[in-house]
């Protein structure tokens, strides 16, 4: 499933948000000095050119979604990493062109940043947008600690399914599949379960969950160091994890195809002992 097998793991929301800590904490104050597109078609905004940020002082780094957000006064530096894209902190600089490059940025005495995708998509970009262009940003829904999310949780009438609303980023933005599974297992909740169906109960619990399993997660990845690398290490207590045991009642946890991707869950925990069914589990799961 690993597309080129050459990174494991897609970044979200506890990823991004410590990285861009640590990219903060290393490289606001510093002067930009050069900006080097590497990827074709990686640079997403065509206004202004990339080198109207040479001479900048990066005041600040933030996550909003899944996006990291480098504020150099006026205008703003946004890279999204997608799925394999990686940070790579390089001291001395270098002059390579690698493989899948999306962009390195040069600072006055600092190391350098190399932006750079693994695998064989090319999904990762980036873009230089001006006060008042939201750019991506504008497609985003509200933050998962925001009040607007557990407003959502608690009291919508979405119908859709649970899993399939956290990690729709226009609903609330920086989750993926990841955390999606290890929130439902947490909040012993079917991947099949429709928010507008929910008790006031499991609302409360899935809000809980998603906070908290975001929250330990941030805790594990604020102990990393430097930049993203292209393996970022086992994760999960359920994504991934199907065939081994379900980590709170010890039976198997197991795995159904689902919007072209796989669920895992517990269905002893999450489906009251149900295994879930799906037209395509034939072609996909064994
Ligand atoms: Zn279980």
């Amino acid at each position: 499933m690993t597309p080129g097998g050459r990174f494991r793991g897609v970044p979200e929301l506890p990823e991004l948000e410590a990285l861009g800590e640590r990219l903060e904490e290393s490289f606001a104050g510093a002067s930009l000095v050069g900006i080097e597109p590497l990827g074709f078609s990686a640079l997403r905004s065509v206004d202004p050119p990339p080198g109207r940020l040479i001479g900048c002082t990066l005041r600040s780094v933030a996550r909003v979604g899944k996006y990291l957000v480098w504020d150099y006064g006026s205008l703003r530096l946004v890279v999204h990493l997608s799925q394999g894209g990686r940070i790579t902190i390089e001291d001395p600089p270098k002059r390579t062109r690698p493989k899948g490059g999306v962009v390195r940025l040069r600072f006055e005495d600092r190391p350098a940043i190399l932006v750079r995708e693994y695998g064989t998509e090319r999904k990762a970009g980036w873009w230089v947008l001006t006060p008042g262009d939201e750019g991506p940003l504008a497609r985003l829904g509200p933050d998962p600690y925001s009040e607007e999310f557990a407003a959502l949780i608690l009291h919508g009438d979405d119908t859709r399914r649970v899993h399939t609303l956290l990690r729709d980023q226009r609903t609330v933005a920086g989750i993926g599949r990841g955390y999606a599974d290890d929130a439902l297992l947490r909040a012993r909740l079917s991947p099949f379960a429709t928010l507008a169906k929910l008790s006031p109960t499991e609302r409360r619990r899935l809000l809980d969950a998603v906070r908290s399993v975001l929250d330990e997660a941030l805790a594990t990845e604020r102990e990393r160091k430097g930049g993203l690398p292209p393996k970022l290490g086992d994760r999960f207590s359920a994504h991934n994890r199907a065939g081994t045991p379900c980590p709170v009642c010890g039976d198997g946890l197991r795995r159904i195809s689902y919007e072209s991707h796989e669920v895992t869950y517990c269905p002893r925990c999450q489906s009251g002992g149900k295994i879930l069914a799906d037209r395509r589990m034939s072609r996909f799961v064994k």
